[in-house]
């Protein structure tokens, strides 16, 4: 029977297969390597980004870069190796000269994103700044204002932190992205020692309950 939908897929090879190569969206036509992610397909925590950047439409990796360095820095001052969480990004594809995903681009690409973070069923989400912050919290609220807090979604934590590449180009964001991501570990902690006090509602979100 032909696969539908990413719905349909019932492990992340099966939808990077239905994946395929992608013609979906104006994306492909620059792109060098789809970007589909990267780690551990069952791992309690995952990473949203923003979209492959030039490192990363070359070796098909995400976060390979200088911001992926900096994001193998943060995890490892909180005890962890990217071989042990999951990493993915809102579209799969490089925007040319790095800009900004479209619109239509994120709504394209975004039911598989959706399908992985199914498939790989964290407990928590980090997103890494605001593409991927107000699709999980279908919010527009700037992530200045959302970062440092915990939301919750359908069961998920949600914790929204900056970019890692807006650290590099204002270095005063590293010690509060330093600081989230404390706070990633302590949420991280809680929820594996059952003591989940409960996070806030999601903006936006029709899923917010607080519990
Ligand atoms: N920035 C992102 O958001 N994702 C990547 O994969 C690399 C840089």
């Amino acid at each position: 029977m032909a696969v539908a939908g990413p719905g349909d897929c019932a492990d992340l090879g099966a939808l990077r297969e239905h994946i395929g190569d992608c013609q979906r969206c104006a994306l492909a036509a620059t792109r060098t390597r789809l970007v589909f992610g990267v780690g551990d397909p069952h791992a309690r925590l995952m990473f949203i980004g923003e979209a492959p950047g030039k490192n990363e439409d070359l070796t098909g990796e995400p976060f390979v870069g200088a911001a992926g360095r900096l994001l193998d820095e943060l995890l490892a001052s909180i005890g962890l190796v990217r071989s042990e969480v999951f990493i993915a990004n809102m579209v799969k594809c490089r925007p040319p000269g790095n800009r900004d995903p479209e619109p239509l681009e994120i709504e394209t690409c975004s039911p598989f994103l959706a399908r992985q973070i199914e498939l790989v069923d964290p407990v928590v989400v980090a997103t890494l700044g605001r593409f991927a912050a107000h699709y999980m919290l279908n919010t527009t609220t700037s992530i200045t204002a959302l970062r440092g807090k915990l939301y919750r979604v359908g069961g998920r934590r949600v914790v929204p932190v900056f970019h890692p590449a807006a650290a590099l180009y204002d270095g005063s964001k590293r010690s509060v992205l330093e600081d989230d991501f404390r706070r990633l570990r302590a949420v991280l902690d809680r929820v594996e020692r059952g003591e989940d006090a409960g996070p806030g509602p999601a903006p936006g979100s029709a899923d917010g309950s607080v519990s």
